[in-house]
């Protein structure tokens, strides 16, 4: 190890946080700039013209020389455009390092090369970001220079959101406020904001830079599009939580120093299920900051790789039949005064404002399954739910014993008068038991689980922004707590609605509780009598995006208005156009170019020398090598067969005159059959070829070899 390092001298050493902000500015200016973050006002420019300045002094000495509107298009990454602090050179032919309150609030980058899904059409090409001051920037130092990045919301510029970020803090401000009217009709007059809190749990792959050098569809794609599986996988269970690798280790502890000195709070770190799987999980943090913190962590994954000779792999299922990476959302609902909605209260009456809290989020969850499942679904998370190693594709809620047993009671005899686990029950305001933090086993296999204080969506894929679950979280919750309180404030008796409120959503919303196994067949069937919907795959999903239920939702609090939702779904179906017509173009390429002459020069030395044996020695048995080079040659016709029919499918799919909708579905169904038809023979091929002959690192290389 090179040097020792306090953790707690380099934390946020390359953030201008509170403690740079109350250090450099001015007091007022200061003061102006925490109003504006906790209460969400505007800034003026004069208040701007000093940050700026002081920002850029700030940076300036950490290295920078440029300063980035860091912000988060419809692509899933991020993307900025650098600019440097210089102003126009002076007549002494010098330049002036400058920044101003304009050029921090507002930046200008061209929208015409991000997804726009439509709205470019009808709306100016032109977009604007603007500065999230609730985010705090940041500089990124890195062979290349050093940076100012400045977290931005990026829109059109008419106001469209063209961005993850735009969305996500107006659903935390429609939150808020329908969460401070609930708090309010249950005597909360302190507290003043209610923000979700997020903690984004990463799963993601290192393999050996070399052999994913050697592989296209790797780089091409993010995933191998073919690879038999080796004679070892993890059936074994001994990856989980075994001891990390002195490689993996170093490589780990270069991360955690980049995402410290970034003021992010990486916290734990584990291998993850698969051979060469891992986790990274950070401390939960405001929502908008968790999913800047988020894209920093992907990235930093990516790049630090590079420098250990890795490759972080941050595809949903980079290697079929090996367990793929996902990303879990832990979600909740916090005061600015720290008050935690989904911790079970200490007295009864807490526990009745717990427990409508938590009917709420199974009545919105209920209400928009649908919506959820869409806002976690990717191209490649395709391949991984459902999986029987990953969420199913049913949203369902657990509750663990104890709260469904309390629910249970409340449906069929309207209270509850005991509580699981013999804990006391309290007595007073309505019989509803006193329990406590549940800390049952959790139930590994549900999409959407309580675990204690929070909710864990697990059904996020691993290299997807979590920005767009959250908006539907706060979304969704926001609208169920808006009708809450809209009946609440019109009731007589207070104590006596909540009560009757509690009941009826438990009744009405039962169906969405699920404790049992999720991987299960069973569960598919009973779902279906349930009436849960069953979505299969990104393109069932994305119609979920533009209902009459989601729309009227979402203008109703002003998240999304219609044409912006009608322009996800488009950029969501041209997304996945463009993925798996690369993806079948990456299948023609190696199989063309690679395999198929391979498997050709391997069969016919083995002819050579089925020939050179029989001439040395007629008698000699050499039915085995004949065997195999009837086997060898059955295979090659079968993906010579298959190669020439995904060329024509993916032709017709390119070519096909019809809306992304349709395009996206034909690709769906036809085009990745295709694939499938092609990659079968030459999965059998690789088992059966001599090992020096195959053109490209296996599985068992690429896994085991790190
Ligand atoms: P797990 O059993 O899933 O590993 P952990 O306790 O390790 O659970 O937490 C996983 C993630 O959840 C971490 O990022 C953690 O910071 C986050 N988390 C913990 N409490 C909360 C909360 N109240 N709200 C949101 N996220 C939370
Ligand atoms: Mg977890």
């Amino acid at each position: 190890m090179e040097e020792y390092f306090n953790v707690a001298d380099i934390f946020g050493e390359n953030v201008f946080n509170d403690t740079v902000m109350q250090e450099r500015l001015p007091k007022k200016t200061y003061q102006k700039l925490k109003q504006t973050i906790l209460a969400g006002e505007e800034l003026d420019l004069e208040t701007a013209d000093v940050i700026a300045h002081e920002m850029k002094e700030w940076a300036i000495e950490k290295g920078a020389t440029h300063y980035t509107h860091w912000f988060q298009p419809l692509t899933g990454i991020t993307a900025e455009k650098h600019d440097s602090f210089i102003s126009a050179p002076l007549p002494s032919g010098k330049v002036l390092m400058s920044f101003s309150g304009k050029e921090l609030i507002k930046g200008e980058p061209d929208a015409s090369s991000f997804p726009s899904g439509g709205l470019r059409a009808t709306f100016e090409a032109r977009g604007y970001t603007a500065w999230d001051p609730t985010s705090p920037a940041f500089v990124r130092q890195d062979a290349a220079g050093a940076t100012l990045c400045i977290p931005t919301a990026f829109c059109s510029y008419t106001g469209e959101a063209l961005d993850q970020k735009t969305p996500l803090l107006r659903s935390m401000e429609v939150l808020s406020e329908q969460a401070i009217r609930l708090l309010r009709l249950f005597g909360n007059t302190n507290s003043k904001r209610v923000i979700p809190s997020v903690g984004a749990e990463q799963e993601y792959f290192l393999i050996d830079r070399e052999m994913y050098l050697a592989r296209k569809d790797l780089m091409y794609t993010g995933r191998t599009l073919f690879g038999a599986m080796p004679p070892k996988g993890q059936e074994m269970d001994d990856h989980y939580f075994g001891s990390i690798p002195e490689r993996i280790e170093a490589y780990m502890r270069d991360v955690n120093i980049e995402l410290w000195k970034l003021g992010v709070s990486s916290k734990t770190q584990h291998n993850e299920v698969a051979p060469a799987q891992h986790e990274l999980a950070p401390i939960y943090a405001q929502c908008n900051v968790a999913v800047d913190h988020n894209q920093i962590i992907m990235e930093t994954l990516r790049k630090v790789a590079n420098r250990h000779g890795l490759q972080c792999l941050l595809h949903e299922k980079p290697f079929a039949g090996v367990n793929g990476s996902g990303k879990h959302d832990n979600w909740s609902l916090v005061t600015d005064d720290g008050i935690n909605l989904f911790e079970p209260g200490k007295s009864p009456h807490e526990n009745i404002q717990f427990l409508l809290v938590l009917c709420l989020v199974l009545k919105a969850v209920d209400l928009h399954a649908d919506l959820l499942r869409e806002s976690a679904s990717d191209v490649g998370n395709d391949h991984r739910l459902g999986g029987n190693e990953a969420p199913p594709v049913i949203i369902s809620v657990y509750l663990g014993e104890q709260l469904e047993d309390v629910l249970r009671q409340l449906i069929s005899t309207g209270t509850a008068t005991k509580s699981k686990k013999g804990e006391k029950l309290a007595t007073g305001v309505k019989t509803l038991p006193d329990f406590r933090k549940d800390a049952t086993d959790r139930n590994r296999t549900s999409p959407f689980a309580f675990t204690g204080n929070k909710f864990e969506f697990r059904m996020v894929g691993s290299q997807d922004s979590v920005g767009e679950p959250n908006v539907v979280l706060n979304t969704i919750m926001a609208e169920a707590l808006c009708e809450a309180c809209d009946e609440l404030e019109k009731a007589k008796d207070f104590d006596s609605a909540v009560h009757d409120m509690i009941k009826k959503l438990a009744t009405e919303h039962q169906r969405i509780v699920f404790n049992g196994n999720g991987y299960g067949d069973e569960w598919i069937e009973e779902a279906k009598k349930r009436g849960l919907p069953s979505i299969n795959s990104l393109v069932e999903a994305i119609p979920a995006l533009t209902t009459d239920a989601t729309v009227s939702m979402f203008e109703k609090f002003g998240v999304f208005s219609k044409v912006e939702l009608e322009s996800r779904a488009e950029i969501e179906y041209e997304q996945y156009i463009k993925s798996i017509n690369i993806e079948a173009k990456t299948m023609i390429d190696m199989a063309s170019k690679q395999i198929i002459p391979a498997v050709i020069g391997y069969a016919t030395e083995l002819g050579l020398s089925i020939g050179t044996i029989q001439d040395a020695c007629p008698e000699a048995d050499v039915s085995t090598q004949k065997e195999l080079l009837i086997k060898v040659s059955n295979h090659l016709r079968e993906a010579k067969e298959a190669l020439v029919k995904l060329k024509e499918t993916n032709n017709k799919a390119y070519t096909m005159k019809a809306s992304s909708c349709e395009k996206a579905n034909f690709y769906h169904d036809e085009v990745i059959k295709a694939m499938e038809e092609l990659r079968a023979p030459v999965d059998a091929l690789e088992m059966i070829v001599d090992k020096e002959c195959w053109p490209m690192p296996s599985y068992g290389d690429m896994i085991f070899e790190v």
